[in-house]
């Protein structure tokens, strides 16, 4: 079966009794009557025009009737709790600030923050983006090289961090960061570091924000690295606006909701909509510092009543390993919309989200360039699983040919492949890959920005993921999209992960390669070998199915949960590994 032919059944929507009217009602309506304007006239902006995503996510609702109403509710590793109203954060976020200003940072100087998800992290993230600095939150699991290579490529002038990783990963490095001014400690004293308690109790929780200008530099995110090195991509102010605006659409959400986003800040979808967006819609957001495991997200879930849940494919699968069982034993009656992004979510994954839930997850499609999400699921519309959805009101997409001249010819007949584009210029759209401005240029072609993903449209213009323009396979003159053969794998019990790529061949060109990992209970072998085989060939013919599939107990991911097919493929060929600064779990 093709994922896109429509055999899988599609999820119809009808109102739920008891539950608040979605944001979206009508994609049509939304759509026509939707202008950035209009987006942005919903923030409040600084007196005199301007615009900050600190003034809009804290400030505004700190000093207005939402003062007290719960911020961020902290979960510790130890299961301390620790809970922000919307004033403390604006008060702490304040202090955070002066400290900047007393240390001779402001506009345009790079903060790196490298802490696990602790409140520290998010008051400081708040308060430098009130200070006009530049905020690039690093996975606190990374390693000396990756810490330092992008605190090089930012010219980070602070770092926060705790004693235990400065002294593991930043002390070993900092000579060779003549840019890294000062380092912040939370937690003990080390030489040549400030004592960051010492400083936020030394200053005043009275700050106003400077006149910040909407096309300010505001964030520096890194992307994930999936396909190559990464690349530092600048956000501005501006894309408060977009963050607002998906948060209302796209996550569907309301003042009363008890918002949970999994991803680290680490990752653009931890800062979006981890700390920004559930902020500017003045909800509780709710931050747990452990790393998954599925027990405990579920004991979250029930526990904290969390009513809209955005997480991503690797960690629903891991949950899928477990049964849905599992999840109908406990209460997640305040759980009303679950959305999913980061991969592809194989249309199994969306159809076990109403098993296990009794509604599906709601893929939507976003990158680190493109600062907020673009193609979504909504609550009131329809679900094909398997598809990303429909575009933002706001967002143009398009379906694209890349002619040899270097022309941009928009695909216009349903369900053709091509390169997925975006008409240019939403809110918070990358302004540059810092200190690659080739790189940066070649994304673009006249008024589209090219994503580098490939998709089709439906003809009711929903999205369908095919792969990453270079993950495609090309086999005897077929183009097969790796995510419709690795859906198809994991339509069989027995897997839990599925990965595939394309393997040199001297008669084929390159032929379908599948890596498997398997959930609990099956056997890796060559009976189970061949039935895959068998049930890919039935489900997808021999043209696309897969020629080879070898057993991992896990399959090489990125640090933001993607699968690393590159890496796959290079060792497969014998090729160096490149670039693995973001490599996570791994298969060896
Ligand atoms: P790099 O650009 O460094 O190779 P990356 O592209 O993985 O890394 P991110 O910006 O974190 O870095 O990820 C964006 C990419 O993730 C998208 O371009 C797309 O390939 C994939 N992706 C995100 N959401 C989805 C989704 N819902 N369906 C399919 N793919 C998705
Ligand atoms: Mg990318």
């Amino acid at each position: 079966m093709d994922v896109a032919t429509g055999e899988m059944p599609i999820i119809r929507k009808t109102p739920r009794p008891g539950l608040p009217a979605p944001n979206l009602a009508d994609y049509a309506e939304a759509c026509a009557g939707f202008t950035w304007q209009a987006a942005r006239a919903v923030l409040d902006g600084l007196p005199g025009g301007g615009l900050n995503i600190a003034h809009e996510a804290v400030s505004r609702h700190a000093t207005g009737r939402r003062g007290d109403h719960p911020a961020l509710h902290w979960i510790g590793k130890d299961g301390t709790r620790r809970d922000y109203s919307y004033r403390d954060l604006e008060a702490a976020s304040n202090r955070f600030a002066n400290v900047l200003g007393t240390l001779g940072v402001g506009a345009g100087d790079v903060v790196f923050l490298l802490l696990g998800r602790v409140p520290e992290l998010y008051i400081a993230m708040l308060g430098a983006l009130k200070a006009r600095a530049v905020v690039c939150p690093l996975f606190s699991a990374f390693g000396p090289e990756p810490i330092a290579t992008r605190i090089g490529i930012g010219k980070g002038r602070v770092l926060v961090t705790t004693g235990a990783l400065y002294r593991r990963k930043v002390a070993p490095i900092r000579a060779g960061l003549p840019s890294l001014h000062h380092v912040l400690v939370l937690d003990e004293a080390a030489p040549d570091t400030w004592s960051f308690p010492a400083l936020m109790s030394g200053a005043s929780d009275r700050f106003t924000i400077p006149p910040t200008d909407a096309q300010d530099p505001a964030l520096l995110h890194f992307t994930s690295g999936t396909t190559g090195r990464p690349k530092g991509a600048i956000h501005v102010h501006e894309a408060v606006v977009t963050h607002h605006a998906t948060g209302f659409y796209a996550l569907d959400l309301h003042p009363d909701d008890r918002f949970w986003c999994t991803a680290d800040p680490g990752w653009v979808t931890g800062t979006s909509y981890g700390v920004i967006a559930p902020l500017t819609h003045g909800v509780t957001n709710i931050v747990v510092e452990a790393e998954f495991d599925a027990p405990t997200w579920y004991g979250i879930l029930e526990a904290e009543r969390v009513s809209v849940w955005y997480t991503a494919p690797t960690a629903i699968r891991m949950m899928m390993k477990l049964g849905a069982e599992v999840a109908r034993a406990r209460d997640l009656s305040a759980l009303r919309f679950m959305a999913s992004v980061g991969e592809p979510l194989n249309p199994e994954a969306v159809l076990w989200g109403v098993a296990a839930f009794g509604q599906p997850f709601h893929d939507n499609w976003w990158q680190t360039e493109t600062g907020g999400i673009m193609i979504a699921n909504y609550a009131a519309l329809d679900v094909k699983p398997g598809s990303m959805g429909r575009p933002l009101p706001g967002i143009e997409a398009a379906i694209v040919e890349r002619r040899g001249d270097g022309e941009v010819v928009p695909v216009t007949a349903p369900m053709q492949g091509g390169e997925l584009a975006l008409k240019a210029g939403w809110p918070s759209m990358m302004r540059d890959y810092l200190g690659e401005e080739a790189r940066y240029r070649k994304c673009f072609a006249g008024e589209w920005y090219l994503t580098g993903d490939l998709a089709m449209r439906d003809a009711d213009g929903y999205y369908w993921f095919v792969g990453r323009a270079d993950d495609v396979i090309k086999s005897s003159g077929h183009l097969i999209g790796p995510f419709e053969v690795e859906s198809a794998l994991l339509e069989h019990p027995a897997v839990a992960e599925a990965a595939v790529i394309g393997k040199p061949d001297p008669m084929a060109g390159e032929i379908v390669k599948a890596f498997v990992a398997l959930k609990p209970g099956y056997e890796a072998g060559e009976p189970l070998r061949r039935e895959l085989l068998g049930h890919a060939r039935k489900r997808l013919g021999a043209a696309v199915a897969p020629k080879e599939i070898d057993f991992r107990a896990n399959l090489p991911k990125t640090r933001s949960g993607k699968i690393m097919r590159r890496l796959l493929k290079a060792r497969e060929m014998g090729l160096p590994e490149g670039d693995i600064s973001t490599l996570e779990s791994d298969e060896r």
